[in-house]
Order: C-alpha cells, then sequence, then structure tokens
C-alpha cells in the first residue's frame, strides 16, 4: 500500500517505516534503507542513505547527519527530517542544488532517533516521557500525581482545581485563560490551583505532589561528552541506551560526516556549542565559521541562532552534560545544530523576550497576546474549562492548553509551513561541506620513463578539517595519494603513498578585495616519476575522510 506522506499529520512508527520502505522502492538510484540499531523496546532505529549512488558509494563522499525526535514528545522533529526526505528525493533532477547536493554528498537521515517514546507519545492513550521507555533511575513507579488521560477523550490537557490558596487566577478580561497570582493578590478571590491532569497515585486525600518520572532517563545528556553520573538523567554510562549506542557507533564509523542537526522542539531557534562556557572558548575560526553558518540559518528559517550556554541555559551555574551537538563538535569536530522547532511567542510577535526566562516570568499581557493568537489560529490548541468528576479530587474542571499539539509541535495545519525552511537549512550545510574533486593529471613520457602529475583539490566551501576543533582532537585524518603501479612498473621518484595535509576551503577569504589572497590553499599536487613500457595503465586514488574520494587512471606514453 502506498500513501503519499502528508504534512499536516503526525505519524505513527509503523507508517514511517512504511514510508521509508517506499522510498528506495521509488527512488531506487537516490536512497537505501538500514536500520542502525533496535529500540530498548526493539524497533529498528531507520536510516535512510541519500545519494545519487551513479556517482560513488555514499562512503566516498562527505555526508550530513540529521536526526529527530530524541525527545518522546517532540514529534514535529521526525517530521522535519521527513520532509527533507521527501523534498530531496522529490526535488532531484529539478531542482540544481538538491541535484548537486545529491550528485556530490550524502544524506545520513533518522527520521525517530526514539520510537519506542513517540510511539508512547502518540497512542490512543498517551504517555508523555522526556525519551526512552526504559525505566530509569528505579523500575517502581514512586506515589504521586501522574500526568494521563483521565476522562478518556486521549488528550492530555490541564486540571484547575477551586482553591484559596491556588497560585492561578483567571485574567480579569479573558477569563478561560489562567494567569499567576500577584504577591500581592488580597485572600478570598477566585484562586485556582494548576496541574497537569492525571490521578494520584495513593492518594492521602490532602497532599498533592508530582510524582517523579518512571522513565527519567534523557537520552540527549546520554552522549559520550563531559558525561558524569551526578546528572542522573544522563543514564548509566555514555551510550548506555541502545538508541544511542546505535547512532554514536554508526556517526564514528563514517567519519565522511561534516556536519549535523538534531531536531528538536520547541523554541524556533537553532543552538550551537559549547553548552559548558561562553562561547569565546571555542578556536576563533570555528566561532566566526559557526557565526556565518548561524546568520544563514536565520535568513532561511527566521529562527535566531544563538549559543547554547549564553542564550538558553537553564541555569547559568551548572550546566547540561551528555549532549549531542556537544559531542559532535567537541569529539567529532563538526559544526552541529539543535534546532528547536517551532515557537508559540514568536507566532504572536513578542519581542526581546530571553527563551528560558520567559518560561519562568512574563506578563499576563504576553499570555494575552499567545492566546489570542491560538484562537484566531489553532483554537484547538486550547481547550475550553469543563467539569469532570475527578475519581480523587471530586469536582474538578479539565481544559486549558492541550501542550502537544500547540506548545510542543505546531498544531497540525501550520505543521507543513513551520518545517519547510528547515530542509534549506540541511541543504546549505550540506553544500558548504570540504569535498575533494580532480583537478588535472598529466604525463609527460620520455621513452619509458614517465612523469606524472597528479592535481586535486577541495571545492568546498569549508575546509578538507571542517573546524579546528577536529585538528585539536587529532580526528582529522590528512589527504592520503595512492599510486597503484602495475607488473612491469618501476618508481624512480616520488611515493607510492602520500599525504598531503589538509586542504584550505574557501571560508576564511576577505570580504575586502583590497585584501584579496585567493592562493591555491585548496590545491595538492603530487609527482612521481615512472619506469613503464608505453601503454601502461596506473591507478591513482586520493582520498580524505571527509572530503571523499577521488580515483582516476591514465595510461603513460605519449601517444
Ligand atoms: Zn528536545
Amino acid at each position: 500500500m502506498t500513501t503519499d506522506i502528508r504534512f499536516d499529520t503526525y505519524y505513527r512508527y509503523d507508517a514511517i517505516t512504511q514510508f521509508l520502505h517506499n522510498w528506495p522502492e521509488k527512488y531506487p538510484d537516490l536512497c537505501r534503507l538500514s536500520s542502525i540499531g533496535k529500540s530498548y523496546q526493539d524497533r529498528d532505529i531507520w536510516l535512510l542513505t541519500i545519494t545519487n549512488f551513479d556517482t560513488g558509494p555514499d562512503t566516498e563522499k562527505p555526508a550530513f547527519w540529521i536526526d529527530g525526535n530524541i525527545h518522546s514528545v517532540e514529534l514535529s522533529a521526525s517530521s522535519a527530517a521527513l520532509y527533507l526526505i521527501n523534498h530531496l528525493l522529490t526535488h532531484y533532477g529539478s531542482d540544481e542544488r538538491v541535484t548537486h547536493a545529491l550528485d556530490s554528498r550524502v544524506f545520513y537521515i533518522v527520521p525517530r532517533l526514539n520510537p519506542d517514546g513517540a510511539e508512547w507519545a502518540l497512542a490512543d492513550d498517551p504517555i508523555y516521557i522526556r525519551s526512552t521507555t526504559r525505566p530509569f533511575p528505579r523500575t517502581d513507579q514512586l506515589d504521586g500525581l501522574i500526568r494521563r488521560d483521565s476522562d478518556g477523550d486521549g488528550r492530555v490537557l490541564q486540571m484547575r482545581i477551586k482553591d484559596p490558596n491556588g497560585a492561578f487566577k483567571p485574567h480579569p478580561e479573558h477569563p478561560r485563560l489562567m494567569i499567576l497570582r500577584q504577591p500581592d493578590d488580597l485572600p478570598g478571590g477566585d484562586y485556582y490551583r494548576l496541574l497537569p491532569e492525571g490521578k494520584i497515585q495513593n492518594y492521602d486525600g490532602v497532599t498533592i505532589k508530582l510524582a517523579p518520572r518512571k522513565q527519567g532517563l534523557d537520552m540527549n545528556r546520554n552522549f559520550p561528552v563531559e558525561w558524569t553520573p551526578e546528572q542522573v538523567t544522563g543514564g548509566d554510562y555514555p551510550a548506555s541506551e541502545p538508541e544511542i549506542r546505535s547512532a554514536v557507533d554508526f556517526i564514528v564509523k563514517h567519519p565522511n560526516i561534516t556536519g549535523a542537526i538534531t531536531f528538536h522542539t520547541f523554541s524556533g531557534v537553532h543552538l550551537r556549542p559549547p553548552t559548558k562556557g561562553p562561547e569565546s572558548v571555542l578556536p576563533t575560526r570555528d566561532l566566526r565559521t559557526y557565526k556565518t553558518i548561524g546568520r544563514k540559518a536565520t535568513e532561511l528559517t527566521g529562527y535566531a541562532a544563538i549559543s547554547v550556554h549564553e542564550d538558553f541555559a537553564y541555569d547559568p551555574k551548572s550546566y547540561i552534560k551528555g549532549t549531542f551537538d556537544d559531542w559532535m563538535y567537541e569529539h567529532r569536530g563538526v559544526y552541529a545544530w539543535t534546532t528547536e522547532i517551532w515557537s508559540p511567542q514568536q507566532q504572536a510577535d513578542l519581542k526581546d523576550y530571553h527563551y528560558i526566562d520567559w518560561m519562568r516570568e512574563h506578563s499576563a499581557e504576553d499570555d494575552l497576546k499567545i492566546i489570542r493568537w491560538f484562537e484566531e489560529n489553532a483554537p484547538e490548541g486550547y481547550v475550553d474549562w469543563y467539569e469532570y468528576d475527578h475519581p480523587q479530587l471530586g469536582k474538578v474542571e479539565l481544559g486549558g492548553w492541550h501542550d502537544i499539539y500547540s506548545w510542543s509541535n505546531p498544531p497540525h495545519k501550520l505543521l507543513e509551513k513551520e518545517i519547510a525552511p528547515l530542509a534549506e537549512f540541511a541543504l546549505y550545510q550540506c553544500l558548504i561541506s570540504p569535498r575533494l574533486e580532480l583537478h588535472s593529471v598529466d604525463v609527460t613520457s620520455n621513452g619509458d620513463t614517465h612523469r606524472i602529475r597528479l592535481v586535486v583539490e577541495n571545492t568546498g566551501w569549508l575546509p578538507t578539517n571542517v573546524t579546528e576543533q577536529a585538528l585539536n582532537m587529532k580526528i582529522a585524518q590528512p589527504v592520503e595519494v595512492d599510486l597503484e603501479l602495475p607488473e612491469g612498473a618501476r618508481l624512480l621518484m616520488g611515493e607510492l603513498k602520500t599525504f598531503g595535509g589538509q586542504l584550505a576551503g574557501r571560508d576564511h577569504r576577505s570580504a575586502l578585495t583590497i585584501w584579496s589572497a585567493d592562493v591555491t590553499d585548496n590545491r595538492l599536487k603530487v609527482e612521481w616519476v615512472v619506469a613503464a613500457p608505453s601503454g601502461t595503465t596506473v591507478n591513482l586514488t586520493a582520498q580524505h575522510d571527509r572530503a571523499g574520494v577521488v580515483r582516476t587512471s591514465v595510461v603513460l606514453g605519449n601517444h
């Protein structure tokens, strides 16, 4: 059964699996499906490799990594990855940027890195957890209020309970909207406690606490960078989770990966490392390049590109460890981004707010702007309060934010508009990668003695090492050139294997043309003198882990 993919809905695992199997059938020369491993609940973690296989295997081309939905409820992250796949496959041959990208480069796309958690979020009786469904750090459920659909309508909303000591009150002009009570609001008002919809395990009839999540692990704290056990949500040890181990293993075995985006929600920003300190700790060149890429990201998507540490820290005194983008930049030496899709604040046109601080504290006016935006554009995002006879709490009201399709993800009908520009950002980043290409190969012969000259060059914008960090971490291998001589041929000068260092890109050319020094530091010239009968064919290979492989051959002799 083949149905076209749509971007006004959120798909469950089986549907995504079906699309991922259909694409290689429809586009056999452009994509191949593989499973990089199994999730905790034994689901395949699918990876689609997209390139023009007629121009060479994926492993011999520079690649770009995309993943999504490591966090369970961040479903639009999968949508963004699926949108990119569909865009690339349907635009190859008609869009010259897509065509060039797939002819010269590769995308590795994992639309749903955490299939188990997303499946719970999309279930008829949804369960919203942070990431993996594996219980952690305990296997039992501790007591308290557990966030679940209580009245059987399939929605997990909010619960409001009249209470003279509640911290919330209806907005005076817009009573369906709940806002924080002011510090000096006098007793006796119309006050409520606002809690997640759910039931209380072992309710004592008086006290309500939130039950700690039985699934308390955050897989975006499980990457092998800065990992420490005291950040309890990070798992048992670095890459202890099968989903993360599968991704880490694939990435390490594919040194051709030159950059990455991990899709998350929400906030409408592109986040860049480092998490652990101010951005000034980055090598200057890398920081400049990161900012250049970020400016383009903003131009293409409207999302600001910001530093995690400076602009997105939950607590400036302690930093988050074990995240994907930090691991990719620090240990793999590539420019990696965490793109947080969607922002109700931006939709409602709020200006000059700080991403994280705003969550803690903001004006009732901001809330009013946001609810009015929803009422006009996606009214299903906010539900009118309705009475509900709670089995433990008696008469309460359910309603308020239907969070998963209002804040955590775009409302269905706005999904496509939100994720489409992200494909352009991914394409841009893929196109700027280093790329090794043949410049020329020449032979000068004198009888049976031949001088061979091979010139290869980096035609990409980034240098072959991609970052300074890759050099600091000693993971960027030099360009390697191999001469393969057939029997009867003898090397008189040169080396069978030559290491050529790193080749520059165009990334740090000065825009001020009076300073122009557009030297050929992107080129490598290798020469040999070979004794062989005329007509002998020799094979030449130039390769760089990150920039791809060039294969050529030359026939010796004057002819
Ligand atoms: Zn996330």
